[in-house]
């Protein structure tokens, strides 16, 4: 899901370098390392949303503001995929 989904949307949303795109989509997940600031760092029973500084709504707040520019478009396009896929979890608890 988190690998192969955000592969499927930069192909079909980015052909022409689409292979940049997913890359980009995957570094986005490096936004987990504030995971390891938190204890215990893995708990499946634990939504990351505002759990996280990463994952706060100042943080999503950041992530729309990229969006509106277009040069860190692609990179708020991809943390604000990660954000949906973590929310998603989260309602699966
Ligand atoms: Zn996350």
């Amino acid at each position: 899901m988190h690998f192969l989904l955000p592969g499927v949307i930069a192909y079909l949303f980015f052909r022409k370098n689409w292979k940049k795109v997913w890359i980009i989509f995957i570094l986005t997940m490096l936004i987990d390392v504030d995971h390891l600031l938190a204890t215990p760092i893995f708990d499946s029973n634990r939504c990351s949303i505002n759990n996280h500084p990463l994952h706060s709504y100042y943080a999503i707040f950041i992530y729309v503001l990229l969006l509106i520019i277009p040069k860190t478009r692609i990179i708020a396009i991809g943390l604000l995929f990660h954000i949906v896929t973590d929310a998603l979890d989260c309602l699966w608890i």
